[in-house]
């Protein structure tokens, strides 16, 4: 099982501050901003490379969600904001092999990215 699914599993504490049929988003344990979530399907799929069509419904699932928890989380506002990223691979910064959308927010963030 990965740390995600475990998580959503209830193994291990996390603070889960949404969940819906598909996905479900968690705070990050090593925030990168004042806002930082995790939104993680509840089925793994390991990157977003590898999503198949069978994963549409997940994928614009967690897009969906991301919207939902930005507004949530009231950072939603274009006067606001957020960003949202996916990291696939050694390049990309990927280190746990379950897709998950990071959104970030609550300051101003630099582009391009490092
Ligand atoms: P990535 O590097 O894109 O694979 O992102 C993995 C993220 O998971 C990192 O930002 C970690 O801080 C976060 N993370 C790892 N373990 C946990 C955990 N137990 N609870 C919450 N977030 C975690």
């Amino acid at each position: 099982m990965t740390i995600f699914e475990k998580i959503i599993a209830g193994e291990i504490p996390a603070e889960i501050i949404y969940q819906d049929e598909l996905c479900a988003a968690i705070r990050d344990i090593n925030p990168q901003a004042p806002v930082h979530v995790l939104i993680v399907p509840k089925r793994v799929i390991p990157r977003v490379g590898e999503a198949q069509e069978s994963d549409q419904a997940t994928l614009g699932a967690l897009l969906l969600a991301a919207g939902k928890v930005a507004k949530q989380l009231g950072v939603s506002e274009t006067s606001k904001g957020f960003r949202l990223v996916i990291n696939h691979g050694k390049d990309g910064g990927e280190t746990v092999p379950h897709l998950h959308v990071h959104l970030l927010a609550g300051r101003e963030l630099d582009w391009p990215p490092g």
